[in-house]
């Protein structure tokens, strides 16, 4: 099988390569999840959103009318490798909008909100950030027993509930909002519907929950007597869940070129490392233990880059991909732990000390990978769920409850 990229995405990874060195700090490495998502320089981060969309590459693969460019989807997964092995911040702004919010409403939504919000989100400006608001603290894994309600009066939905774990709520203009419209539905995940939720309506509160290494990454939102135009329903009443199946596969998918990108780059930032460094009078790079660690890290990452091109061809064919997204999510988690483990023991304390401290190497990354893996095995579906889901659409075993 050939891999070779076209002479277009070459050109692109160069073009990227040389927009990293110019606008990233001398030193960077960046991995793209290496704080826990929450990004330490805000500012930094939303003017970068702004050069990389001004590029047109923010959204690239979305249609020029809504502020892409018709690019395949094959050259938006080399992007977001590129961008990701650079650690260029801002690429997702808080993820939820360029991911699975646009895309979705490419799918679902209304005209209206198409023109209204797709421009927003690629505009890499802050009145295009999402935040995604489907866990409840009784529904995480089990989310079709979520409770927030929406209400329908005249031609408004009144809103009311509580979310949890919501990523960049404090940075949100707008929540991809799951809530349930019918009470006597005969099965719980058919009485769901999906709303865009404007943050600054009044009755929204936002509020910080540290994650377990003191990181802001997420919130509780509070919905109270929330009053949102009925227009704000993204397709069809009750049918949210089949419409979140898709989102959550949108996801998904982008874990494994993000992932891939960030985690080679670590990989060979750890290679040299691991060649410069002295211990005992020898060079880490001799000893056999370290050198299996970092041969399996290279395996993982190197199939975690066959399983996000296998499945980016698959839906440019036309398919909506079962499993293959979970799939690529699991993978993605096992390079991170793989990555973030080896590099800890191979940096030893060094690994412990914040990124601010001058004993840090690697710009501290290895820390907050370490620190940041096992959360993002649990976000956007738990390893166990994905293997269900696996399970019953790849091997067709009967369904688990
Ligand atoms: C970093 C991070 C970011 C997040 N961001 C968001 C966000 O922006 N928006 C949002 O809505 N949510 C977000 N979440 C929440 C996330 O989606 C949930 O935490 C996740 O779905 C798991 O739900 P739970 O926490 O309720 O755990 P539970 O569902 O209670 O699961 C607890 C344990 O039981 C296991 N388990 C549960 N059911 C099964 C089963 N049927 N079979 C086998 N094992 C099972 C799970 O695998 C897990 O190990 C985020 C979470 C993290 C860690």
């Amino acid at each position: 099988m050939d891999f070779k990229l076209t002479e277009k995405e070459q050109a692109l990874i160069e073009e990227i390569r040389k927009f990293a060195e110019e606008e990233l700090p001398s030193g960077w490495v960046g991995a793209s999840l290496a704080d826990g998502g929450e990004s330490r320089d805000w500012e930094f981060e939303m003017s970068m959103s702004r050069k990389l969309a001004q590029k047109g590459w923010l959204v690239m693969s979305w249609p020029k009318e809504y502020g892409g460019c018709d690019a395949s989807l094959l050259e938006q997964t080399v992007y977001e490798m590129e961008v990701a092995y650079w650690g260029i911040p801002g690429a997702w702004m808080g993820v939820s909008g360029v991911q699975w919010v646009g895309p979705c409403l490419m799918l679902f939504g209304t005209e209206e909100q198409r023109r209204k919000h797709l421009p927003l989100i690629a505009s890499g400006e802050p009145d295009g950030v999402w935040c995604t608001g489907y866990s409840e603290p009784n529904a995480g894994s089990d989310l079709a027993n979520l409770q927030t309600r929406a209400v329908r009066d005249g031609d408004e939905y009144i809103i009311n509930g509580q979310k949890v774990w919501t990523s960049a709520a404090h940075r949100a203009r707008w929540c991809w909002l799951m809530a349930r419209t019918d009470l006597n539905a005969l099965k719980k995940h058919r009485g769901l519907s999906l709303f865009i939720v404007d943050m600054k309506s009044p009755g929204v509160t936002v509020r910080p929950l540290l994650n377990y290494y003191g990181r802001h990454h997420f919130n509780e939102v509070f919905f109270d007597n929330v009053r949102i135009p009925a227009s704000n329903l993204v397709g069809e009443e009750n049918r949210g869940w089949y419409q979140l199946m898709q989102a959550l596969a949108f996801e998904r998918r982008s874990t494994a070129p993000i992932t891939y990108g960030g985690f080679k780059r670590l990989l060979e930032k750890l290679v040299e490392y691991v060649k410069d460094t002295r211990y005992e009078g020898s060079p880490l790079s001799e000893n056999p233990v370290i050198r299996h660690k970092l041969a399996d890290a290279a395996v993982a990452v190197e199939t975690l880059k066959l399983f996000a091109f296998q499945l980016t061809w698959r839906l440019s064919q036309g398919t909506i991909p079962t499993y293959e997204s979970s799939r690529n999510k699991v993978m993605s988690d096992e390079v991170m732990k793989r990555v973030a483990i080896s590099g800890a023991e191979i940096l030893g304390a060094y690994s412990q000390v914040d990124p601010d401290s001058k004993w840090a190497k690697l710009n501290g990354v290895v820390q907050g990978l370490y620190l940041g893996f096992p959360g993002q095995a649990i976000a956007a579906g738990t390893t166990e769920v994905e293997k269900s889901i696996i399970g019953q659409f790849g091997l067709g075993l009967p369904k688990s409850y």
